[in-house]
């Protein structure tokens, strides 16, 4: 069989949200070049006698050069070998695979895509927050508060859209200048905004405030992702959340396990 190579979306964390299509290519590789972000479950999905690689970036080691990345890709499938390159989430969403597509073409390496459920959908299902909603949301916008170190596109779209749900990707724990860059596009301090952090995992924690109380919002994990518009306020939990912030109940996060523990207790 001549090589190949497969550019595979892995989900946002849980091994469950691996579509059956990755499933299968994941189990008849040869080599698998994955990101620091898949779980150990996903990754004990590899088989045995395949080549795995971890290209990330992980406690503080440097992650493999984008070229060197797509360099090794084309290596591996010059020796006729089967290729998953391993990535969180879906593979076209912040996922550089831009890149890897383009050198593969020039190489004339044979390719497929393997779609997966990209972080901002993993993170709405879990958090119970529908993206769109007939009266409050009509539009989705994607966008990242990253800014590529090698000069890629920085704006984000002035004013951003109304009426419009923003999923803010790489927020990294900076709110406020996250916060600061949404007003200056245009959004209203008074905004309904939710972190999701780890989303899908069990240690998924959401935290529901406002733009104008963002920079005051606990410092969840990493990786979390901002879901900004109306239809924030329908995560799962809102109230107990807002009442908590409003008494500073809770100090730093506020994980989905135990929130009715807590509302118990509160009612006591
Ligand atoms: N291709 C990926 C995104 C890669 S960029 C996708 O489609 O999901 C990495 C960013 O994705 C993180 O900084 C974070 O903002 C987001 N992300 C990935 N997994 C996440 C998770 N489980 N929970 C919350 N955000 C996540």
């Amino acid at each position: 069989m001549p090589g190949k190579v497969f550019l595979v979306g892995a989900g946002p964390g849980d091994p469950e949200l691996l579509t059956l299509k990755a499933l299968r290519v994941l189990k008849s590789a040869d080599v698998v070049l994955h990101d620091a972000l898949i779980g150990p479950e996903i990754l004990a999905l590899i088989p045995r006698n395949a080549i795995s690689e971890n290209v990330g970036k992980r406690c503080g080691m440097k992650s493999a050069r984008q070229q060197d990345i797509n360099q090794s890709l084309i290596n591996y499938a010059r020796l006729d070998l089967q290729v998953v390159r391993l990535k969180g989430g879906d593979p076209l969403i912040f996922g550089r695979c831009g890149e890897e597509i383009e050198a593969l073409r020039q190489a004339g390496i044979d390719f497929d895509i393997v779609p997966g459920i990209t972080a901002a959908l993993g993170a709405a299902a879990s958090a119970h927050i529908p993206l769109t909603h007939r009266d409050i949301a009509s539009s989705l916008v994607i966008l990242t508060s990253h800014r590529a170190k090698d000069g890629g596109p920085d704006s984000w779209p002035t004013p951003l859209p109304k009426n419009s749900t923003l999923v803010i990707y790489m927020p990294g724990q900076d709110y406020e200048s996250v916060a600061q860059k949404l007003v200056d596009n245009g959004i209203a301090t008074d905004t309904a905004c939710a972190i999701v952090s780890q989303a899908t995992s069990p240690e998924e924690s959401v935290h529901v405030t406002t733009i104008e109380r963002l920079a005051a919002s606990p410092k969840l994990p990493t990786p979390n992702l901002l879901v900004v518009g109306a239809v924030a306020e329908l995560a799962d939990h809102r109230s107990l959340i807002a009442i908590a912030e409003e008494q500073d109940f809770f100090s730093q996060e506020y994980p989905h396990e135990g929130i009715e523990e807590q509302a118990k207790w509160q009612s006591k």
